[in-house]
């Protein structure tokens, strides 16, 4: 089979879950998709765009997943291999976490041609609704994205940028091991800790602390996202006043501040 008779796979970036932050090529992929492989975080309103299609959940319930990464795999070579436009759907950006790498790799091996569409990161949904610069030239040379969680048997070193923001993916509910690998790096005990949750969506919530007391915050609920660093500092007051970004939702709709510890 040549490849102009196979289908195609487009890796598709959801944005965060407000649909007004989907790219127009994920709504007209969307639209025209046979088949759409989605997360469990992407909200019915964004798969709401994707009238023709078979919507399959393939993401996560509870922790367990519901599929295997290897049976994901193998449905999108097999409906790419009877010619249909499939839409593998990830939030936020689809190469930001999430094993779009172990996906890709599948894709090649199998001979299936795809197509990666960017999509709006957590980490710059959570500082949009903060209305804080992650980057600052006065208090911030940089940003780095880390997973509080790693792979079994993972080796990875943890990022460490002096300077920078971290945007800290799947920092878990308790919050205990990421406080104290983040002191052991030497950070200040008052450097600012902001955990967003859901942002961009209806409910978005903030909770606001500093390392010292960041291991009894009690973030909001998921999914989440903790932002590190001076950039932080103001963030408090600015998420105060700010109108929910959930462009879409109803007026009623606002984030809640809560101060934690
Ligand atoms: N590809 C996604 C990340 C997938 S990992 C992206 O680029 O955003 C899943 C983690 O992303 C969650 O555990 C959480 O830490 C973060 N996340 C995803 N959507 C979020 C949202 N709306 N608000 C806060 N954190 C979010």
């Amino acid at each position: 089979m040549t490849a102009a008779e196979r289908g195609r796979v487009y890796l598709v970036g959801a944005g965060p879950g407000d649909p007004e932050l989907l790219t127009l090529k994920a709504v007209r992929l969307l639209a025209t998709a046979d088949v759409v492989l989605h997360d469990d975080l992407v909200p019915a309103a964004v798969l709401a765009h994707a009238e023709r299609a078979l919507a399959i959940n393939v993401g996560k319930r509870c922790g367990r997943k519901n599929i295997s990464q290897e049976q994901l795999n193998a449905m999108m070579v097999e409906y790419a291999r009877r010619r249909m436009t499939v839409v593998r759907l990830k939030s936020g950006d689809p190469l930001v976490f999430g094993r779009a790498g172990e996906e890709m790799d599948a894709l090649r091996s199998a001979g299936v041609p795809f197509e990666v569409v960017p999509g709006i990161t957590a980490a710059f949904a959570a500082a949009a609704a903060l209305r804080r610069p992650l980057t600052d030239r006065r208090n911030a040379s940089g940003i780095s994205f880390s997973s509080g969680h790693h792979a079994p048997g993972s080796t990875l070193e943890p990022a460490s940028l002096a300077g920078a923001t971290r945007a800290i993916y799947m920092p878990g509910r308790d919050l205990h091991a990421v406080a104290a690998q983040l002191r052991s790096e030497g950070l200040p005990a008052e450097l600012p800790c902001v955990i967003v949750s859901r942002a961009a969506q209806p409910d978005q919530q903030t909770v606001s602390t500093t390392l010292a007391r960041l291991d009894q915050a009690i973030p909001g609920p998921a999914p989440s996202i903790l932002l590190v660093g001076e950039a932080l500092r103001e963030a408090q007051t600015a998420a105060l006043d700010t109108a929910a970004n959930y462009v879409s939702g109803k007026a009623a709709d606002q984030p809640r501040l809560a101060e934690a510890g």
